[in-house]
């Protein structure tokens, strides 16, 4: 389906099995991958300090191992695709995305919520920022009915 509408689903990555189970989410945060496209790459393998991605071959996709992540966000500044992302349940839901736009976020920002076509799906306010190599890592409070649709955010219109 996603090569005919160029928009995976969550539904799709569940079947792929790129979606970490609840018990994993609610332990903390955790990455999550949506590179699809068996692409020759492999940044985000090499930047895990803790070598929980593995990319098979020249284009496998990246798989993670979940238990072995500690959540940290490296490999969702690094990633050229913007295709990697954090969830966490473990204190309501969260979501961390890469940002590459100015003016910078900040905590306490509220952004709205855009889903994987660029849709606004709600409103979340910004607990945490880092930034690895330019690309600000944004991780935004989120509906936990939202945890599997927000995958970017944008400064909200005030
Ligand atoms: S979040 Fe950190 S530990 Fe987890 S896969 Fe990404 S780089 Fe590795
Ligand atoms: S760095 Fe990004 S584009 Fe490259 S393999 Fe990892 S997830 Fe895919």
């Amino acid at each position: 389906m996603f090569r005919r509408s160029g928009v995976v689903s969550a539904g799709e990555l569940e079947s792929m099995g790129l979606v970490p189970p609840r018990e994993r989410l609610i332990r903390g945060a955790v990455a999550v991958t949506e590179c699809i496209e068996e692409i020759p790459c492999n940044v985000c393998e090499s930047a895990c300090p803790v070598k929980a991605i593995r990319v098979e071959g020249l284009r496998g996709r990246p798989r993670i191992d979940w238990d072995r992540c500690t959540g940290c966000g490296v490999c969702v500044g690094v990633c050229p695709g913007q295709a990697m992302f954090l969830l966490d349940l473990s204190r309501g839901a969260a979501v961390t995305v890469p940002y590459e736009f100015l003016p910078r976020l900040r905590r306490g920002d509220t952004v709205e919520l855009l889903d994987r076509e660029g849709r606004v799906v709600g409103e979340g306010t910004v607990i945490r920022v880092f930034e690895v190599n330019k690309t600000q890592v944004v991780t935004v409070s989120v509906p936990e009915n939202l945890l599997m649709e927000v995958r970017a955010v944008r400064r909200a219109a005030r």
